[in-house]
């Protein structure tokens, strides 16, 4: 039987300077699959070196949520579902984005949900329960987070709990803050002589069908904002959010445009990881959503899908993984061990 609880004693041949950690909520292997075959047989995952997959279940539930497959990743603990950031006893958890932050390293996160959903949220948050959108916004303010960019606006300044703006507060500690009601993100390039806050619409955004486009955009100029800030190197977690949604919705169609567009921004990661050779390019998901599957009669490009279900499903999860480090994400493995892999390759204490 595995031993869930070890931790694996791993080095790298060699230590990276930055992480990029590229998530993509919802996508197993069939959400791959679709994309690829929908995108003329190609995606940017096929220049990955090195692949493994991980065991995504719970602490409470073979069946993981959003929450805590995100908290695995960002802490190295199994939890319940829902929990953001702490342990089954609802202790906190320190983050490897916080470790990242007090080892000098810059830090940011761009996702296409909001801002304070689960998989953010679970990096830079400590709460009992998912739902506590205003105190995980809260929280954003308790931490030195460099960049950061994804939907939400009214959890930080149209607040129940509250009358707090937070993003008032963020000015007044230096922030450059805007949102999709002052500018259009395109429009914007952050000064990395400051943190950088971009709020991408009110409640959650739209889909990639629906016209939202900000996901390169903002990923491109956080890689070269962070980049520029960091000395020590960076880490930088970007989610292509909705995958999971279309899952939800049994909609193959919004599936695939997520996944194709969430593989447009692993393309320009792999691509700068090329150039930079210090960066370690990790690809995954926290948890398939749909139990989607490919049937007979399909066609390249022409695909007759079918779901099982409109939650998530327990299925081994692939994990690809690119640049100083990579070596250590091959093989199976726990979710938990992608954060102590991570740390040992960022050779955080
Ligand atoms: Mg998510
Ligand atoms: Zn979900």
């Amino acid at each position: 039987m595995g031993d869930q609880l070890a931790v694996p004693a791993e080095k790298p041949q060699k230590t990276a300077k930055n992480v990029i950690l590229l998530i993509g909520d919802g996508m197993g292997l069939t959400q791959i699959s679709a994309g690829m075959f929908s995108n003329e047989n190609y995606l940017n995952l096929e220049q990955f070196s090195h692949i493994g997959l991980h065991k995504p279940y719970a602490s409470d539930n073979l069946i993981t949520d959003s929450a805590a497959g995100a908290t695995a990743f960002a802490s190295g603990q199994k939890t319940y579902n829902g929990a953001i950031g702490v342990d089954p006893d609802s202790t906190s958890l320190i983050t490897i984005l916080e470790e990242a932050e007090l080892a000098g390293l810059a830090t940011g996160m761009v996702a296409t949900s909001t801002i304070v959903h689960a998989t953010p949220a679970s990096f830079i948050a400590h709460v009992t329960k998912r739902s506590k959108y205003e105190e995980i916004a809260e929280q954003f303010l308790d931490t030195e987070i460099d960049y950061f960019v994804g939907g939400g606006k009214k959890f930080f300044s149209n607040r129940e709990r509250d009358d707090r703006d937070l993003l008032a507060e963020l000015k007044e500690k230096g922030y450059q803050v805007s949102d999709y009601d002052e500018q259009d993100f395109s429009s914007l390039t952050p000064d990395p002589t400051k943190n950088f806050a971009f709020l991408t619409s009110y409640e959650a955004p739209l889909t990639a069908e629906q016209g939202r486009d900000y996901l390169m955009d903002a990923s491109q100029k956080g890689i070269d904002f962070l980049n520029k800030k960091a000395e020590k190197g960076f880490f930088l977690m970007i989610e292509g959010s909705q995958i999971d949604w279309g899952g939800h919705d049994n909609d193959a169609a919004y599936v695939i445009s997520e996944m194709i567009e969430f593989d447009k921004v692993i393309g320009a990661a792999i691509k700068f990881a090329k150039e930079d050779g210090e960066t370690l390019v990790i690809v995954t998901a926290d948890h398939e959503t749909g139990g989607l599957a490919i049937n007979p009669g399909s066609k390249m490009g022409d695909l007759i899908t079918e779901f099982t279900t409109e939650h998530h499903t327990g299925t081994l999860i692939p994990v690809f993984a690119y640049g100083p480090g990579s070596e250590l994400f091959q093989g199976i493995y726990e979710n938990t061990h992608i954060y102590h892999k991570m740390k040992s390759v960022l050779d955080l204490k």
